[in-house]
This record gives C-alpha cells, sequence and structure tokens, in this order.
C-alpha cells in the first residue's frame, strides 16, 4: 500500500498577493549555472601525466543520470594499457617519488589541495552531473571534504617517523586503487592523498559510470606540475579493475566497492604479499531510545539513509526505535518525508537527486517489490518525480521483521526498514544480527548508554546523536563482511607504508 500523505498546508496570508490556487511553499527553481564547466568530448587514459587512447582504440559513453543524455567518452583501457600505467608508476616511484623529501611531496599535496578548493564549483558541478547526487552535497560535503584530505595527508608526508615511532617507515611501491561510484571524487581523494603523502605511486580505476571528475583531477595534477606517472588513471570495466590489481608489479591494493567484488579480489591475490584494504558494503543500525531528543534523531535518521540518494556504504538503513516512543517518531518521521524535494541534482535546493545508473534503480526497485511481498508496510510521500532520469520516491518500511530481505541486503538506495527494541540488549542483539559492520548510530541523552552500546556493536565507526560525520583524522572501516582495513587518519597512513622495520637500523 502507498499512502499519499502530504504535510498539512497552510493558507498564504492575502498580503503576500499570491493568485488563488498558487502554493506558497513551492521553492522557486535555483539550477547551478553550468557554462563554467568544460566536458571534453573524449577523454583519454591519463598515464604519465598525458592522456591518450587506449590501445587499441576503444571508448564507452558516460551518461548523465538525471536526464539519461551522454555526457562524454572514456577510453576503455585494455590489458596492454594496464601492464603500460603500472610500468609508469613503478618508473615514477623508482626515480623520482620515493627519493624526494616528505617536505618536497608535502609541498605537491598542498598545492593539488589548494587548487582542488580553487576549482571546488567546477567539481561540484561535473560531480553532480555525472555522479546524479544534489549539487548541495557535491559542493558543501564532497569537494570540500575531498580537498581536507589531501590538506590533512599533506601534514603527514614529512612526518612519517613520529607517526610511526621506531618503525622505520617506507613507501610500499605502486598502488592499484579501485573506487565505487556513489563519492566519486571523495573516493578518489580517501585513496591518493594517504598513497602520494606515504611515497607511492598510484593507479586508479574509477567506477565506469562515474569517471568525469577522476579525470578533472587528472588536469588538477598537470597543473600541480607532479612528476609524470606518480598519478596514472584508466578507465575500463570491471575486468579492468581484476587486472590493475592482480598485476604482479603492483604493491598495494585498496578497494571500495560490493562485498562480492571485494571477496574476489581477496581471492585473487592472496598469497602475492600484496598489502590490501577492503572497504566494502554496510546495513547500519540508526539506533533510538526513548529519552532522545526526537526532533534532532528525525534530522540524523534523514540524513543517514536519505543523503546521497541512500547510496552509501554506512547508511543509516536500518532504524530500531524503542516501542515507547515509536508512535510519535514515525509520525514525525513521515511528516518530515513529505518535505524532501526530490529532482534535478543541479538545484541548490534539491534533497534528493537520481540514483547512479538504471542498474542500480532496477535493483532498488526489486528490493522495495520484495518487502511489499514479504509483508512490510510501505510509505512514500507523494512527490512529483521528473520524466526522465533515474529517479526514486524515499521510501519508508515498517512492520519489518529480522528475516526480511530489505532487513538484511544492502540496498543503497533511500529506503528505510524501520524495527522496533524494548531493552538495550535487545537492540545490541538486532543490530549486530548482520554480515556487515560498517557503522552504527545511537540516539539518546545518557552518556553512560552510549559508551555501552558503542563497545558492544560490532561496527568500524559508531555516531552517537549524530550521523553521517565524516573527517580526514578519523579512521573509517569495517567488521566482518564490511572488509578489512583502515582508512582516513594515522591508520590509513600506515596502511600505504612498510612498517616491518623496528628502527635497529638507526644505530
Ligand atoms: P562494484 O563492486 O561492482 O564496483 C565497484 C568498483 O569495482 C568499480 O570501479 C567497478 O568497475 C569495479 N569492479 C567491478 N567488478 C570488478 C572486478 N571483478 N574486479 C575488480 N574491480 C571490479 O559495485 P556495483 O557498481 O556493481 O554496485 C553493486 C552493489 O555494490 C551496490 O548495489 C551496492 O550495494 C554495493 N556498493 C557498495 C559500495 C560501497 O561503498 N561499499 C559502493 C558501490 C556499490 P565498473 O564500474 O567498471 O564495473
Amino acid at each position: 500500500m502507498t499512502l499519499t500523505k502530504k504535510p498539512e498546508s497552510r493558507p498564504a496570508p492575502n498580503s503576500w498577493g499570491l493568485a488563488s490556487g498558487e502554493n506558497p511553499w513551492e521553492y522557486a527553481p535555483a539550477p547551478e549555472a553550468t557554462d563554467h564547466i568544460r566536458i571534453e568530448p573524449e577523454y583519454g587514459l591519463f598515464i604519465g601525466n598525458e592522456f591518450a587512447p587506449s590501445k587499441p582504440r576503444k571508448s564507452f559513453t558516460v551518461i548523465n543520470p538525471a536526464t539519461e543524455e551522454p555526457l562524454a567518452k572514456v577510453a576503455h583501457a585494455s590489458k596492454a594499457d594496464v601492464h603500460r600505467a603500472v610500468g609508469s608508476a613503478r618508473e615514477a616511484h623508482r626515480s623520482v617519488w620515493s627519493k624526494l623529501p616528505g617536505r618536497e611531496r608535502a609541498k605537491y599535496l598542498y598545492r593539488i589541495a589548494r587548487i582542488m578548493q580553487e576549482r571546488a564549483r567546477e567539481f561540484a558541478v561535473v560531480e553532480s552531473m555525472n555522479s546524479g547526487k544534489p549539487i548541495k552535497e557535491s559542493r558543501d560535503v564532497d569537494v570540500p571534504l575531498a580537498a581536507a584530505h589531501f590538506f590533512y595527508y599533506a601534514g603527514w608526508a614529512d612526518k612519517l617517523e613520529y607517526a610511526f615511532p621506531n618503525r622505520e617507515p617506507r613507501s610500499l611501491g605502486v598502488a592499484a586503487q579501485v573506487i565505487p561510484w556513489n563519492f566519486p571524487l571523495l573516493m578518489l581523494a580517501w585513496k591518493i592523498a594517504p598513497a602520494l603523502a606515504a611515497g607511492n605511486t598510484v593507479i586508479l580505476k574509477p567506477a565506469s559510470t562515474t569517471p568525469l571528475t577522476a579525470y578533472l583531477f587528472a588536469d588538477v595534477v598537470r597543473q600541480a606540475d607532479l612528476p609524470p606517472g606518480v598519478v596514472n588513471i584508466i578507465t575500463g570495466p570491471g575486468e579492468i579493475g581484476m587486472e590493475l590489481v592482480t598485476h604482479p608489479d603492483v604493491n598495494k591494493v585498496a578497494f571500495t566497492g560490493s562485498t562480492a567484488v571485494g571477496k574476489m579480489i581477496a581471492r585473487a591475490i592472496a598469497g602475492t604479499g600484496k598489502k590490501v584494504t577492503l572497504e566494502l558494503g554496510g546495513k547500519a543500525a540508526n539506533i533510538v531510545f526513548d529519552d532522545a531528543p526526537l526532533d534532532q534523531a528525525i534530522e540524523g535518521i534523514i540524513n543517514g539513509i536519505y543523503f546521497n540518494q541512500g547510496e552509501v556504504c554506512c547508511a543509516g538503513s536500518r532504524l530500531f526505535v524503542q516501542e515507547s516512543v515509536y508512535e510519535p517518531l514515525i509520525d514525525k518521521l513521515k511528516a518530515r518525508l513529505g518535505t524532501l524535494r526530490v529532482g534535478d541534482p543541479l538545484d541548490k535546493n534539491t534533497d534528493i537527486g537520481a540514483i547512479n545508473s538504471a542498474g542500480q534503480l532496477a535493483k532498488v526497485q526489486e528490493l522495495v517489490e520484495s518487502g511489499i511481498a514479504e509483508g512490510a508496510e510501505i510509505f512514500q510521500p507523494d512527490c512529483q518525480l521528473p520524466a526522465r532520469g533515474f529517479f526514486f520516491r524515499p521510501t519508508l518500511f515498517t512492520g519489518v521483521s529480522q528475516s526480511h530481505r530489505i532487513a538484511q541486503e544492502e540496498i543503497f538506495g533511500p529506503v528505510l526498514s524501520v524495527l522496533t527494541f524494548r531493552t538495550p540488549e535487545e537492540a545490541i542483539e538486532k543490530a549486530n544480527n548482520t554480515p556487515y559492520g560498517l557503522s552504527a548510530g545511537v540516539w539518546t541523552e545518557k552518556g553512560s548508554r552510549i559508551f555501552k552500546m558503542i563497545g558492544a556493536m560490532r561496527a568500524g565507526v559508531v555516531w552517537a546523536n549524530t550521523f553521517n560525520r565524516f573527517d580526514p583524522t578519523s579512521p573509517f572501516g569495517g567488521y566482518k563482511e564490511s572488509g578489512y582495513g583502515r582508512e582516513g587518519g594515522i591508520h590509513g597512513l600506515g596502511a600505504y607504508l612498510d612498517l616491518s622495520g623496528n628502527g635497529s637500523r638507526r644505530g
């Protein structure tokens, strides 16, 4: 059943001079300009600071998921191109990057960070056009955080001995990095900034649907005068990602994406001695106790699951509500859902943009249908969706049981499953009843309860009275099927270093 209840609308005062029937609460369109950006018709592979077509020459088209219009063609790398990119990274590591003192590497990273800030509007618009995410998110979250990662790791580049005392930190060599489509630029920054700060060179493979900010970043690499081969970017399908991570001359693998592909990569490189971090899926529990400030919790729940259309590995996709506040909380949540604006990602008022691809939209639809078929009750606000593009209404399921697929599987869309609990012990047991362990949230006014919950939950990150907060200084990563290793903070730096030395060589 789809309920179509809208928040109560109040009549406008006569003094506003509106025509009869005109909705006084409607936002006027506020589209971000696109005339300051330039998307090339075709992008080659970025190897050794040069853009060049793949060999043999082959390309595929990248579209705007909000309009389904083509944006550009990008090169489809071959196995030989992967080999060339790894060779370029190896040579740059051997001849230049590994020999530069940390303070010199830091200068390049600071330069990259400053250029990203200068070109922030350009990055934000291209990111929203290519990924479907609302401009207010790419402008206020993705791009500033990406620049912040470069600033942060620039600060560590000449202080590795202090970060890891008595360990003789050394770079690993060549890093192969495969990233997903939900945070294309931010994931690039999470991967490239610590790798370069630690003295490694990289080959990055963006997701096939969202390579455009990576190629814009390649332009920044040239602008910052980074030595050729330190950063290489290649595009192509999943098999090319596999060619890259299994290449014998790669020392470090960093992957963010689905658990299924993460497992394939782990199997493929097992026993090779490559250092690896896997950042995989999640099914986070967001737990609201009866003493929580409900209005604040509503905003945290909304941000937790509808931010970036729910296409977030750490999204708060399972909401656990203590039974005594269930009804008021659900009423408030439904009313708040009705105020979310779905539509043009480039409109500054848009809260929920387009799902990244037709394939992802189909996956979300299939799981939502399974929720209905398994007996959960669906609520969607009656908002108008654009005629074209991959849009989906913010969705709320109540009456969800733990065995439902929508309570078990990662949906990666704007869909929230609501469950209830009576005691903290029950909340902990239900929250941990998942193969994943990436993140969680707790809402309560009691500090002691926060600590008890944090200690008991098998999740890499637990937010208290907030959700989806990120900072370059904080490590991020999962337990169980959410992967292993940490990104961010000193932990993220250690993942790109050989720390086997014990300082004895210093004499
Ligand atoms: P994938 O894991 O397939 O894609 C992530 C990255 O891995 C992309 O660059 C992709 O390339 C690449 N890749 C795909 N297959 C291989 C392979 N065999 N070897 C090496 N690299 C590979 O995610 P999907 O895009 O297919 O999304 C499927 C589901 O995964 C989503 O519905 C969501 O549940 C989850 N997901 C989780 C993410 C997270 O952050 N934890 C991020 C994205 C998805 P290409 O794009 O060319 O296929």
